[in-house]
């Protein structure tokens, strides 16, 4: 349950219409009670019937530059004014142009993208290189992940909604996380398991995919040690490192990857979300020289018809100059200790506040119907389920107050655009002071 959906309101002639004609996302169709937007600007956007809503999650994650970047809007028009579309066999100014600047953005020495339209396609692309690359055939990843939707990244995904595709893809394994606040391991002892799961694979896997911050599976931020120590683990037993900066990126959490708060680089760095600020669907999978260089005389046998989609181009370009040249990546550092101040301050009002966690502009509250034993109202499957629970009305009663909250399992996910102000955080947190009311009478 990513929007809050639960209200029955009655759909207006446009709403009717989509709930008609156009299927809804990870949903029960019955369920499904599209609001229709017609306005947005900076951290705000507006329904059809005039309600305004302060958007606290930066829709799902992505919108990092708010509603009314300019800058990107004008990109678009003119690439697409300029040249809509070329086969990828062809170039343009944008394309090479960004290719280069995700260069110089990513860390270390990552220097040739592959550019698709998704978050999803840059995972399926990073797990085809890897295999290719190294010539095996596993890739291990995490149970509290979320890769993607489609064939391969839905296999490697850990939360409940592989479980529909299920058997999925072979070869795709999973290890624990370090979640230490909910998981029976301490997150060091959760990488130690890894280092014996590949032992025990042999010489088989082809990559380990993690998101260095884990997003909608609950903002699961490891210790300061836990991602170098992984790169080394997996390069141990001979396996690459593929770092899932989709949610991550951008500067979400203060640097402009997750991967950057820890001092590492992977082998393979998947972005999408905030690479266009969520202006254009543009998805990314960059690779070090090395990997880079293994395609010269090997077929590199894969391609979509909008691989670096000009128009998608010149909004990540137009999108990364808006960070570098707003500041946006420092600012989201420093507000973010502003927003974790915030949080705490619910924390120590709401007893249903188990756990706040995150990093600069990415937070989650974890909610609890138990402190002390930390019992979860909502549980993995849930995610499956029909019914809402206490998590959603949480989500819903921020939202009849005026601020849209997503929430995942048992987790509220605070990600607003990085151009959000104090006042604006404030004025959301009273709305979550309100709702959390909700979960604090349903403690038990
Ligand atoms: N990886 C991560 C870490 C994500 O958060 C998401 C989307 N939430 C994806 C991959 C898939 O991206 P998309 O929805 O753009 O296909």
């Amino acid at each position: 349950m990513e929007t809050p959906m639960s209200d029955r309101r009655a759909l207006n002639d446009i709403e009717q219409l989509d709930k008609r004609h156009v299927f809804g996302t990870w949903a029960y169709q019955s369920q499904v009670q599209p609001r229709q937007i017609t306005e947005s600007d900076g951290v705000r956007f507006t329904d059809a019937s005039g309600h305004e809503f302060l958007d606290f999650s930066g829709q799902l994650m992505c919108s990092n530059l708010g509603h009314s970047a300019s800058g990107v809007a004008d990109a678009i028009a003119e690439q697409a004014a300029e040249g809509a579309y070329f086969a990828p066999g062809f170039t343009t100014e944008v394309r090479a142009k960004l290719g280069a600047k995700l260069a110089e953005v990513t860390p270390g020495d990552l220097s040739k993208t592959f550019f698709s339209t998704s978050g999803t396609e840059a995972v399926e692309a990073a797990i085809k290189i890897a295999k290719f690359y190294t010539g095996k055939d596993k890739i291990v990843s995490r149970y509290r992940s979320y890769h993607g939707a489609t064939a391969g990244s839905i296999s490697v995904t850990g939360d409940p909604r592989r479980l529909a595709a299920e058997p999925g893809v072979p070869g795709a394994i999973k290890a624990p996380d370090p979640y230490a606040y909910g998981s029976t391991l301490d997150p060091m002892q959760s990488l130690d398991y890894i280092d014996e799961m590949l032992m025990l694979e042999g010489d088989t896997v082809a990559a380990v995919l993690v998101e260095p911050i884990v997003g909608s599976n609950g903002i699961l931020v490891p210790p300061d040690e836990y991602l170098p120590r992984l790169k080394e683990i997996a390069h141990e037993h001979g396996a690459l490192l593929i770092c899932d900066e989709v949610m991550a990126g951008f500067g979400r959490t203060g640097e402009w990857f997750g991967c950057d708060v820890f001092d590492v680089t992977p082998d393979i760095m998947t972005m999408a979300k905030g690479l266009t600020g969520a202006y254009q669907p543009l998805g990314a999978t960059i690779v070090t020289p090395e990997i880079a260089d293994y395609f010269e005389d090997t077929m590199l046998t894969h391609g979509h018809t909008y691989a670096g989609h000009p128009v998608a181009c010149a909004a990540g370009l137009a999108a990364i100059e808006t960070y570098q040249e707003e500041g946006l990546i420092e600012r989201a550092g420093a507000i973010g200790d502003y927003l974790e101040a915030r949080i705490d301050d619910l924390a120590e009002a709401h007893p249903s506040v188990g756990d706040t966690r995150g990093v600069g502009l990415f937070r989650g509250i974890e909610l609890t119907r138990d402190a002390e034993r930390r019992v979860p109202f909502g549980d993995r499957e849930d995610k499956l389920s029909k019914d809402s629970n206490v998590v959603d009305e949480v989500a819903d009663a921020a939202f009849a107050e005026g601020t849209y909250v997503a929430n995942m399992i048992n987790t509220l996910i605070v990600a607003p655009p990085l151009t959000i102000t104090e006042d604006e955080i404030d004025e959301a947190i009273t709305a979550l002071d309100v709702a959390l009311d909700i979960s604090d009478d349903a403690m038990d």
